[in-house]
């Protein structure tokens, strides 16, 4: 019911990434800005049953913005897993009269917050936060901008080398069930293939149009591929099977791996964030509960946490051409 929140928690759970201090700052501040005591828990679900929280103001999180990971740590909680646990994260919430929670992760930590309500009837918000960009009911999660920057900054550099030695580089980013980072960072980095788990190029293809590529004068190369690509090698048996069946390129791998998570926010995950800790904020305060905070249609809007979890994201069949023309 509206007005009869005067406390809340906002935790960060689940793999990090950028932005999330920026959306627990802006939790932070929007609890101030309507009188609200805020407090930060310490490694997501693990600090909710250890009662491992302390109460922040807006002072708490200056200087927090432009900086990456997450000052509240983020965890992967077994316990919270358990009945038992969830109790006891209750119980604790009750000891120190919180009365609702901001969960700042992925659809694993958005499955645990509607558990958590489910059981306890106890008002939960999501913010996502995984730079993978694999949640239904936002175009943009936090951290996928700035990892798509960072991805981007990586396939220039190592076009650098690739050109100065003809050399053909395949990329592995992150991605393991949805390849939205591969596709837009491999447009933007000008990659030759991208391969991504919604689509089966298949390895004679990609060969094809590799030596179709050099014939057209390409004297280096980039292939992205997503971890989770659907032609099922790993990156180090693309490269070999690409050695065996094709000749004049020196093939190297280069896998990008965590420090995709890492830097500083871009503009766009810190503006991002601050109008979802906002709108996260007053949502609670105005009665609702078990939603996720996105962003549709360049709103602030809320899909049920349900839906969030069940819904899948779609891969832009636009980009899909906008790539295969671009490598012509
Ligand atoms: P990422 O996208 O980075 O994987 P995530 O939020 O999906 O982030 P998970 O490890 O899947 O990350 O989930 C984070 C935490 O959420 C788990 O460690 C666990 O504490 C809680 N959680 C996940 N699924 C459940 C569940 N079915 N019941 C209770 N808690 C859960």
């Amino acid at each position: 019911m509206p007005g009869t929140i005067k406390k809340l928690a906002v935790l960060t759970s689940g793999g990090d990434s950028p932005g999330m201090n920026a959306a627990i700052r802006s939790v932070v501040r929007s609890c101030a800005y309507h009188g609200v005591e805020c407090f930060g828990v310490y490694r997501g679900y693990e600090g909710l049953i250890e009662g491992d929280f302390e109460r922040l103001d807006a002072r708490s999180v200056k200087g927090i913005i432009n900086k990456g990971g997450t000052m509240l740590k983020s965890a992967r909680s077994q316990g919270f897993r358990t009945k038992e646990g969830r109790q006891q994260a209750y119980q604790n919430l009750l000891d120190a009269k919180i009365d609702g929670l901001v969960v700042i992760g992925g659809d694993g930590s958005f499955t645990g917050a509607l558990i958590f309500n489910q059981e306890f009837g106890f008002p939960v918000m999501g913010i996502p936060g995984t730079i993978d960009n694999d949640i239904f009911g936002t175009t943009h999660t936090l951290g996928f901008d700035t990892a798509l920057n960072t991805v981007v900054d990586a396939i220039d550099k190592i076009r650098d080398t690739a050109s100065s030695h003809n050399r053909l580089f395949f990329v592995e980013v992150m991605g393991r069930d949805v390849g939205h980072i591969a596709l837009n960072a491999g447009i933007a980095g000008g990659a030759e293939e991208i391969l991504i788990p919604e689509e089966d190029l298949g390895l004679d293809r990609l060969v094809e149009s590799l030596n179709k590529s050099r014939k057209s004068g390409k004297s280096s190369s980039i292939v992205i591929v997503a971890e989770g690509d659907k032609i099922g090698k790993n990156i180090f048996q693309l490269k070999d099977y690409v050695d065996e069946n094709m000749e004049g390129y020196d093939v190297r791998v280069s896998v990008l791996g965590h420090m995709q998570r890492g830097g500083s926010p871009s503009c766009f995950d810190r503006v991002l964030a601050s109008r979802m800790g906002v709108k996260a904020v007053e949502s609670l305060l105005n009665g609702e509960t078990n939603y996720m905070v996105g962003l549709l249609n360049s709103k602030m809007e809320l899909t049920p946490l349900e839906q969030a979890i069940k819904g899948k994201t779609k891969i832009n069949l636009e980009l899909l051409r906008v790539s295969d023309i671009m490598s012509t």
